[in-house]
């Protein structure tokens, strides 16, 4: 692998003095060390140019496929069963996108983490534009909760918040509804 002079996780310079870059603990390999094979997900790269759109793209494609052509075949029972097919691709796409976003500032000096990034995103975007800012909040409101600066952690803890939830809503608070 070519070495490049930016972290490879956040986009940081690389300092040559240290084992791990300053800014989200992501280790330095050199070249005599062996680089793991799941290194690939620690490329920014990777993760904004193949695997959150692949995942956006598979969530709308299964919304479309589900509401707008087989819609008749299923259940109401069903259709509420299958929600996590799409909903946990759509999630998953924009939280990460979300944390590549955050993991900038962190990066600009202006936030230590993901997590306190978000806080002062937020802020400023509600206090701009109150509606949506308040249910783009809603939306991501585990990020405040977020020590850690890796965004495909963030993601993937992200969508599995929501989908705990969602499974609690649709089988503890829906069925009495
Ligand atoms: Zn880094």
């Amino acid at each position: 692998m070519k070495m490049t002079t930016n972290c490879i996780n956040c986009g940081a310079p690389l300092d040559p003095t240290l084992k791990q870059c300053h800014y989200c603990g992501s280790k330095y390999f050199t070249q005599n060390e062996t680089i793991p094979w799941n290194y690939f997900l620690k490329s920014r790269k990777i993760r904004t140019h193949a695997i959150y759109p692949l995942l956006l793209l598979i969530g709308v494609c299964l919304v479309i496929f589900i509401y707008g052509i087989t819609f008749d075949h299923f259940s109401e029972t069903t259709l509420i069963q299958i929600t996590p097919l799409w909903f946990f691709p759509i999630v998953f796409g924009t939280f990460g996108f979300t944390a590549e976003k955050m993991l900038h500032y962190v990066v600009a000096g202006e936030a230590p983490t993901i997590g306190e990034a978000y806080k002062k995103w937020i802020k400023t975007f509600v206090s701009k534009h109150l509606f949506i800012g308040l249910l783009v909040s809603i939306l991501l409101f585990p990020f405040s909760f977020f020590k850690n600066n890796y965004p495909l952690l963030i993601a993937f803890l992200g969508s599995a918040i929501w989908g705990i939830l969602l499974l609690i809503f649709f089988n503890g608070i829906f069925p009495s509804l």
